[in-house]
């Protein structure tokens, strides 16, 4: 057993910023089910939205958040955030952050959808998640241990204090190690695996999501998946992301005739908000008609975007022939484990920060580069308020939680997961495909595999759940919201209703309860 005052389950973005800026006396330990750079943070392509610009305000940025979001936000966090990002843009560069900047030594701002303003700081071209990353490693202290490759997958929790007081990790031996920590930070980033379709490095499987729900923490907004419009797509496969900062750059979504598909769809045309572009792209592919981004009018592609080259080179496509073949995937998770804005959950002692939380600030779709900029944001809050928080007691002795030895049932194969969440829960939804879905992942008894002793179970066996546990999450919450609103697309139900305007889902598991689930809808009369 290891004891420490805090305990960071991940290695992103927003785990490395809370490491960097926690108090150089605590005793943090950061650790990954992979190796230390290995997720979404290093893949990370567009940027970091800040209102840096000479005509640009955090006010129109905090306006662009809202109506990519569908103005389902939390209005007062997304002022927080358009507010605290050039500070924190400042302090990235002062902090050794390598970001690409112009003769007079200001950082370069790019465009992305959305945003009224060029406001995107990225670097290395399109390498922001990698240099960000290697920034905050160099800023980490030698309180901060790290430990790779250990699977977390259980949170320790004491029912009477209603307190997380540490995990449970398993290591490729199958060995089991307890953390005990004061502090317990989920960090593990969003869900995009559970997709057949995805931008998402391959550890992305909604781990601490469903971590949190079997521990009883708040669930809200799981409906709200983001299709990024522009996957690379070859042979009826999705290669890796084509960021938005080339529609930025100027390159327009065709057909193979050249046909313009943007144009008339929305002011906005080629930049309009990643649900619109990503459902129109979808309507040809399912008539059958090819994709392209037309690229020919950027000059120096290869220098501009020098990981979309390599990655189109990789598979085959030539940049020299000016198209790009795309189709949407899913891309990022705005909805995730509720907290305040701190970053505290309903349960005491557990924190989740990044794309793992819900914080409110992106609503029903989140706004192109807001979601690294979250991390940080939300990273150094939260270290702010431990570094402040007189140090809790740990418990004496160690609870543990009552699982049952019950059988486990058969686990389905991860791409059959991947393939019906695609289909029925995936970027055009309808009652039928949802409850359809929804059957189907209550086949694997859902309920019982919350109760069950996971100490015995594979990791393989492990990622399984988690991705069951969180596809049932979006796929149930879809099914309760009966409108469509920004990442969430009913055909059936094409519109937003007044009476969703306000109103969130939320999920909770009571857990002393055993077997009882609560659906908490705040929500509409349907
Ligand atoms: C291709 C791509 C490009 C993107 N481009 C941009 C962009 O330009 N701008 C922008 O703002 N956003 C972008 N995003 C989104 C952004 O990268 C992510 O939202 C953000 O990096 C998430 O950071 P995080 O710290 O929450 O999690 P991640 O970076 O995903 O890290 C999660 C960590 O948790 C660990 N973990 C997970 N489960 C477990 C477990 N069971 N046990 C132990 N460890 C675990 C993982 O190993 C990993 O270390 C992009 C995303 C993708 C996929």
């Amino acid at each position: 057993m290891q004891k420490c005052d805090v305990l960071i389950i991940g290695s992103g973005v927003a785990a490395l910023q809370l490491a960097g800026q926690l108090s150089r006396n605590l005793n943090v330990i950061v650790l990954t089910k992979s190796h230390l750079k290995h997720g979404n943070s290093s893949i990370a392509q567009g940027g970091v939205a800040a209102a840096l610009g000479a005509h640009d305000h955090p006010h129109i940025h905090y306006t662009d958040t809202l109506e990519a979001g569908r103005h389902i936000n939390d209005p007062s966090a997304v002022k927080d955030l358009t507010e605290a990002a050039p500070s924190l843009i400042s302090e990235l560069l002062n902090n050794g952050c390598e970001f690409d900047v112009g003769k007079d030594g200001l950082p370069i701002l790019g465009m992305e959808g959305s945003h009224q303003h060029h406001r995107i700081i990225h670097g290395g071209g399109d390498q922001t998640g990698k240099r960000i990353v290697e920034g905050l490693i160099k800023n980490v202290g030698s309180n901060v241990e790290i430990i790779e490759n250990l699977f977390v997958y259980d949170l320790l929790l004491d029912g009477h204090l209603g307190q997380c007081y540490g995990a449970k990790g398993k290591d490729h031996n199958g060995s089991t190690h307890t953390l005990i920590a004061d502090h317990v930070v989920l960090s593990t980033g969003g869900c995009g695996q559970v997709y057949e379709i995805t931008s998402n490095a391959s550890t992305v499987t909604g781990d601490g999501l469903a971590l949190a729900y079997r521990a009883g923490a708040e669930m809200v907004d799981m409906e709200f998946v983001q299709f990024h419009p522009t996957l690379l797509y070859v042979n009826g496969e999705a290669k890796g992301l084509v960021s938005e900062a080339v529609r930025g750059e100027g390159a327009k979504l065709i057909t193979p005739d050249g046909t313009r598909i943007m144009q008339g769809v929305h002011p906005l045309e080629d930049l309009a908000p990643r649900h619109i572009v990503s459902q129109t792209i979808y309507d040809y592919i399912q008539q059958g008609i090819n994709v392209f981004l037309d690229i020919s009018s950027i000059p120096n592609f290869h220098q501009r975007f020098p990981t979309i080259t390599k990655l189109c080179e990789q598979n085959g496509v030539a940049i020299s022939g000016g198209k790009i073949p795309v189709a949407p995937g899913c891309h990022f998770l705005m909805g995730g484990v509720k907290t305040d804005k701190i970053g505290r959950t309903n349960i005491n002692s557990l924190y989740a920060i990044g794309e793992v939380a819900c914080t409110g600030v992106h609503g029903a779709n989140r706004l192109a580069s807001n979601s690294l900029l979250e991390g940080l944001v939300y990273g150094k809050r939260l270290a702010q308020s431990i570094n402040q928080a007189k140090q809790e007691k740990r418990p004496e002795k160690i609870f543990s939680n009552k699982r049952k030895s019950l059988p486990l049932l058969q686990l389905p194969d991860m791409d059959l997961i991947q393939a019906s969440m695609m289909k029925h829960t995936g970027i055009v939804r309808t009652k039928e495909d949802l409850l359809q879905q929804k059957k189907m992942l209550e086949s694997y008894n859902i309920k019982g595999l919350m109760e069950i002793d996971y100490d015995r179970l594979s990791i393989d066996q492990l990622t399984t759940i988690f991705m069951l546990t969180t596809s049932w999450m979006i796929t149930s919450s879809a099914l309760e919201r009966t409108e469509s609103r920004g990442g969430h697309f009913r055909s059936d139900i094409p519109f937003e209703r007044d009476d969703w305007a306000s109103s969130h889902i939320t999920l909770k598991r009571q857990w002393e309860k055993g077997e009882v689930y609560e659906l908490i809808k705040n929500a509409a009369t349907t």
